[in-house]
């Protein structure tokens, strides 16, 4: 008769790794998960066009109706025996709250390897005031902590733990007010910030066209070039920005519309010129969301953040979702978050590199000056690196207050 080893032949290598013990929130000022808490004269905040624009007073300055009241969250979660995961996203002192005084109770005591479990309590567990925003912020925060935690422990990339990379190297393009430089830097496209919106009326969509028509006199014919209009503009006027826009080769018309305008943005998708896609979704979250843009055919990209719309629990669903109906999953902007999932996803073929340089004319680390061993593209392209994790570190110079404690 056989022996038995006394090992369990279908030990998983998961079940000694060591439990959550603690989970802290912290809250950054200037930069870092918070894009647009930058100083003043960065292309980021110089009279970009939103829903807010129509009131005079709020027009030149995104700052100036608050859109840098939250500031960066950063989440932590540590393990029994010290090891500490972390995870950067938008919210501030109310994400901290929420972190700390209600989610941390699914996490502390339980495995690391749970990640499913605990997306799934911190949802539900909150749903009564949830589902999407700031709440959902909060959770992709510990999310994305959990995955760092447990690549880590495992010593492997995050990527590694989705699935490996499909390819060797991301290719990007690049966000922010200058193609014409991005296209020096080896960026396959350049998006740029769309300046005026409906209340500027004829003057300003002439403005817009004149900026688009600039730009593709300045990179030639085959460089993309994509304008993103930030939820600021109606149904008539976007149409009319992407029929104006054709001639100039506009790639793509993004988020043009508010972020529950479902039925605009599919009548949008229909009535822009053959060959431009539309694209939205970095205000969108969960798969419930996303299943209304795919099913009610809002978007040729669909574009989650991972620190917003759910983590990269979420994320792995919606993306399966998007790939089944041959819809493309770029992620908004979220530096190495972004990237470790990118690169094991097929339909994902592309990503975006935020082009934080105040005057966009070089290449900053996108969450500066949070992040320590931020990868950046040379060349417009960037191989994910084979460190734990996410592979990045806190900058110790960088202040973390926190507000809360449990
Ligand atoms: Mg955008």
């Amino acid at each position: 008769m056989a022996q038995t080893s006394a090992a369990a032949p279908f030990e998983r290598s998961g079940i000694n790794l060591p439990k959550i013990r603690h989970v802290r929130a912290t809250v950054v000022r200037g930069g870092g998960g918070d894009y647009h808490d930058q100083a003043g004269g960065h292309w980021i905040d110089d009279h970009v066009s939103t829903p807010m624009a129509k009131y005079p007073e709020y027009r030149a300055s995104r700052q100036s109706f608050g859109l840098n009241v939250l500031g960066t969250l950063v989440v932590e979660v540590e393990a029994d025996d010290g090891t500490i995961g972390f995870g950067v996203t938008t919210g501030g002192d109310p994400a901290a709250w929420i972190v700390e005084r209600h989610l941390a109770r699914f996490l502390e005591g339980a495995a690391v390897t749970d990640y499913e479990r605990i997306w799934d309590q911190m949802y539900l567990g909150s749903i009564f005031y949830g589902r999407k925003g700031l709440v959902v912020n909060a959770i992709s925060g510990v999310d994305l902590a959990v995955w760092d935690l447990l690549g880590r422990l495992r010593g492997e990339p995050v990527y590694h733990l989705l699935g490996g990379a499909v390819r060797d190297e991301q290719p990007f393009y690049a966000t922010g007010a200058r193609p014409d430089l991005a296209k020096g830097m080896g960026f396959i496209g350049g998006k740029l910030p769309l300046h005026h919106g409906p209340a500027e009326r004829e003057e300003g969509l002439n403005a817009n066209i004149a900026l688009l028509a600039d730009m593709r006199a300045k990179v030639g014919d085959d460089f993309w070039l994509m304008y993103d209009c930030w939820m600021s503009l109606d149904l008539n006027y976007a149409t009319r920005l992407a029929l104006k826009a054709a001639p100039y080769g506009l790639k793509w018309i993004e988020e043009a519309l508010l972020p529950d305008d479902y039925w605009g943005y599919a009548d949008l998708r229909r009535a822009v010129p053959p060959g431009m896609m539309v694209t939205t979704g970095e205000h969108e979250s969960t798969r419930w969301g996303f299943r209304m843009l795919l099913e009610m055919g809002c978007a040729d990209i669909i574009q989650p953040d991972v620190g917003w719309c759910g983590g990269i629990t979420e994320l792995l669903k919606i993306s399966a979702l998007a790939d089944a109906r041959g819809v493309l999953v770029v992620p908004h902007a979220s530096s190495v978050y972004s990237y470790h999932f990118v690169i094991t996803r097929h339909n994902s073929p592309f990503a975006e590199f935020l082009m934080m340089a105040p005057k966009a004319d070089e290449v900053v680390p996108m969450l500066n000056p949070l992040l320590l061993d931020e990868p950046l593209p040379v060349n417009g392209r960037l191989k994910v690196p084979d460190r734990p994790g996410f592979g990045v570190r806190l900058n110790p110079a960088c202040e973390r207050l926190r507000p809360y404690t449990h």
